[in-house]
């Protein structure tokens, strides 16, 4: 097999499991992008097998630490276990991201399941052209009604895929509904997976939802970055006094106002900037909840995003009443949970209040973290109230 020779001290020596082409000490046996190769470190000792993408900044990503195919028997075992551990996490594995990744072992492999339906990605290579095989190990496991392939990510152009949406099992499903458990009596949401615009939910905030709408009722809420709603609907179900959602995007109002309307509560939908709303909004909540797209994809504007989350820090503290809460997400990976925290304090410094940290949120059970793969780490949020002025 042909394969790799890794230079001493690279990432592979301490616990992850990609290469970078800067860590490559040696290329033997001439090995095709998208094929399986094997990696050996510069004694000649067996590393394991990995996926090669010589296109890709990250030139090899290890699958196994021993000798392993692409072949049926690895996917069955790999989106067997995968699909185990949704089933063990206590979340509803008919509503949840059921393949991650590295973090289930199949890097790039990203399955979403929405009850009968499925959602598949495959953003690296190999994964791409073995995607009929996968499909099928998920028809013989989970007998889905339909599966959707979805690359659209920015992630493709990296690895040289090209973008595109097909089915790859069933007929293309009309929009249906699906219940989240986030509240009693269930939150409701239309999906449409082959609509552009909208595709799913966000199933890594889903917890978040259920933890946020428990300090909901009785309060006056304002949802920014409300996406197809959900803080919003779950706080609106648990007896919140007055719902706000706030998103720029005309498609995430829509589905927000029909969302309302589908489980029969009460939504002040509003389609514009959230830092125009923030800046110019007169209102008083009691609940304020802040969950942007990630503001940095790279180390590089990492200073830019930071002031950002600043401004809406800040903007979001003044609007709140006495002793009231904010909660705010941060899902980039470069931000980190201490830069995140620094900068809501920061905030406050500015605003002249005191937090009072009431809970910490991170990705769902079924985004795993792997502490080996840093990368995998990427949400993070905080509950903070406001202490009485001193
Ligand atoms: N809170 C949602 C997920 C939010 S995703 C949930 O829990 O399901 C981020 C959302 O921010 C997207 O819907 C996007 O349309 C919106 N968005 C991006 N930039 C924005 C801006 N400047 N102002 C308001 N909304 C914005």
């Amino acid at each position: 097999m042909a394969g790799i020779i890794i230079k001493p001290r690279a990432r592979i020596f301490h616990g992850h499991d990609w290469v970078y082409a800067s860590e490559i000490r040696k290329i033997f046996g001439e090995p095709k992008a998208g094929e399986v190769i094997s990696l050996k470190d510069y004694r000649d000792r067996p590393l394991g097998t990995a996926i090669y993408n010589p296109e890709s900044q990250i030139v090899a990503r290890r699958i196994s630490r021993r000798k392993q195919k692409l072949d049926e028997e690895f996917f069955t075992r790999r989106i067997g276990q995968a699909i185990e551990l949704r089933e063990r996490s206590g979340i509803d594995p008919r509503l949840a991201r059921i393949v991650w990744s590295e973090s289930d072992g199949l890097p790039g492999v990203i399955v979403d399941r929405y009850g009968d339906h499925l959602v598949l990605q495959t953003l690296t290579l190999a994964m791409s052209l073995s995607r009929e095989l996968i499909a099928q190990v998920l028809v013989d496991l989970l007998s889905p009604e339909s599966i959707v392939l979805r690359n659209d990510s920015p992630m493709l152009v990296a690895e040289g895929i090209e973008e595109e949406t097909l089915m790859l099992h069933g007929e293309r499903p009309a929009a249906f509904i699906v219940e989240a458990p986030t509240v009693e009596g269930g939150v409701k949401f239309e999906i449409d997976l082959l609509d552009g615009q909208k595709t799913g939910l966000y199933l890594d905030q889903l917890d978040a939802h259920r933890e946020v709408a428990k300090l909901a009722k009785g309060k006056r809420v304002l949802d920014c970055f409300c996406n197809q709603g959900g803080f919003a609907l779950a706080c609106a179900k648990a007896g919140a006094a007055s719902v706000t959602a706030v998103d720029s995007s005309e498609s995430a109002i829509e589905a927000t106002l029909k969302n309302a309307a589908l489980n029969g509560v009460e939504i002040n939908a509003v389609k514009h900037n959230a830092f125009d709303f923030l800046k110019h909004c007169e209102d008083e909540y009691d609940l304020v909840i802040l969950d942007p797209p990630s503001f940095t994809k790279n180390k590089k504007s990492l200073n830019n995003a930071m002031r950002g989350y600043k401004e809406i820090h800040l903007r979001g503290l003044k609007l709140l009443d006495r002793d009231g809460v904010m909660a705010t997400y941060c899902c980039s990976h470069h931000a980190t949970r201490e830069l995140f925290l620094e900068n809501i304090v920061s905030a406050s410094v500015d605003a002249k209040r005191s937090l009072r940290m009431i809970a910490s949120h991170g990705q769902r059970l079924d985004h795993p973290v792997l502490p080996g793969i840093p990368e995998t780490e990427y949400l993070k949020g905080f509950v903070l109230q406001l202490m009485p002025s001193r």
